[in-house]
């Protein structure tokens, strides 16, 4: 292992746990998204700071290697669970329980040890709270979404497992310590889980400031190929039911009704890199609903793409937007504030606690596209105030959401843990 940078401590063997979302997964499908982005960011920044990480997740292709040295300090560990193919995650509870087997299996086999375990997801917190009473560490647990919020949404159309909610709150209360993404989860944590406050610590995600960074809109613009003289509104995430792209469709819709105005919609994300209906059904909605209003060829539907070229999805943009129903935390909108870009979104979850209204972008109720499409025309016919919120964008999360400053301020939680509940966790 490396020397350690300054003021990080002694090193923390980590056994990290992330089921479904391994950082070798591609993002952007319908089961790989934020919390793959985050598995990855955050072990190679902990790897950065001399802890040494093993990533434990399911092997889902038979050609995966067992263990792959995924980055200094950090090692991705392929557990064989259930099928070695994809499987979407509300498919894998059944598996667990070999899963858990085949982690403990691994580690008397190689006799790692391990200082902490941190779950990522109710499955995995489950797997995290089974083998720390074997391997005597104790459990940090990150949630990334709370099966509670997805019920109230979701409804009947919420595909978890039953005994999601279950064992979530178990979960909750047996972690030692349990990091919230934003003051939202930390009262639902409470009120909704039951669980005590002193063992919740805040710690937001962060955005690569590397990777997403402004650039040119002409040089985007002529990538991505959209034309320079264009309003460009766009979109980047998964393309399901919950983040609502039918909302920023029908906002569209509206302003293409209610001004002079006739922007393009440019939406990134999906299965696959080209927009198919088949794998992603959601595109399909998409486009009925969008020939249906009569803004068929004003919205352009580009595939997933992949994190390293989206600075030119998002630097196209003279607005971007995200409307989910709900969300856990929400990354884009960290993503097109880092790309110098307004954003305007829904006041849901993550979101009011990332997004500053009015000064980085506009928040906007969730499921109105009325209220969306006026937020929208007030940025287009400004575009000195679009430049200054892009700008005030940028500072914002260079001084609060980096990945380093979250490793760091996660390793101070993994040290806490290592104390007794009653010390509490470390505030911010
Ligand atoms: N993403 C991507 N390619 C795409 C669409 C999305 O890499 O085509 C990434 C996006 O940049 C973000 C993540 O997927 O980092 C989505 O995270 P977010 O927290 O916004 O939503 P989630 O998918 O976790 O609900």
């Amino acid at each position: 292992m490396r020397g350690l940078p300054e003021g990080s401590g002694t090193p923390l063997r980590v056994a990290l746990i992330s089921e479904h979302a391994s950082p070798v997964a591609l993002v952007g499908g319908e089961d790989a998204g934020g919390q793959n982005v985050y598995v990855n960011e955050l072990s190679r920044h902990l790897g950065r700071l001399g802890h040494e990480v093993d990533v434990f997740t399911r092997r889902d292709d038979p050609e995966t290697p067992e263990v792959i040295e995924w980055a200094e300090n950090v090692r991705v560990v392929n557990l064989r669970a259930g099928p070695r193919r994809r499987i979407g995650k509300d498919a894998m509870w059944e598996h667990m329980p070999e899963f858990r087997d085949e982690l403990l299996r691994h580690v008397l086999r190689t006799g790692a040890r391990y200082d902490v375990i941190h779950g990522n997801f109710w499955m995995s917190g489950w797997v995290g709270v089974e083998v720390g009473r074997e391997l005597r560490a104790p459990l940090v647990q990150t949630f990334h979404a709370l099966g509670a919020t997805k019920r109230r949404w979701q409804g009947a159309d919420d595909t978890s497992p039953a005994q999601r909610l279950a064992v979530e709150t178990h979960v909750a209360r047996h972690a030692d310590r349990v990091i919230a993404h934003c003051p939202e989860e930390h009262r639902e944590l409470v009120e909704e889980y039951g669980v005590d406050a002193r063992r919740i610590a805040l710690a937001p995600p962060g955005v690569d400031l590397e990777r997403f960074m402004p650039v040119d809109r002409r040089e985007a613009r002529r990538l991505v190929g959209l034309d320079e003289r264009d309003n460009v509104i766009v979109y980047v995430g998964r393309i399901v039911p919950r983040k609502d792209v039918r909302n920023v469709v029908r906002a569209l819709a509206a302003l293409l009704r209610s001004s002079d105005l006739s922007p393009r919609l440019l939406v990134v994300g999906g299965e696959d890199e080209r927009p198919d209906a088949r794998s992603t059904p959601e595109i399909g909605e998409l486009r009925r609903l969008a020939s249906e209003l009569g803004v068929g060829e004003r919205v352009v539907l580009t595939g997933k793409r992949q994190p390293d070229v989206l600075r030119y999805y998002y630097g196209a943009a003279d607005v971007v937007v995200t409307t989910p129903w709900y969300e856990p935390f929400g990354l884009t909108p960290l993503e097109a504030m880092a790309c110098g870009r307004p954003i305007v979104a829904a006041a849901v979850g993550g979101i009011p606690y990332t997004v500053e209204d009015g000064a980085t972008g506009l928040l906007v109720p969730p499921q109105d596209p009325a209220a969306l499409a006026a937020a929208i025309g007030s940025l287009l016919v400004r575009p000195r105030l679009r430049a200054a919120m892009g700008a005030a964008g940028r500072r914002r999360v260079e001084e609060r959401f980096s990945w380093d400053r979250c490793a760091r301020r996660i390793a101070a939680v993994y040290r806490s843990s290592l104390q007794p509940a009653a010390s509490g966790a470390p505030s911010p």
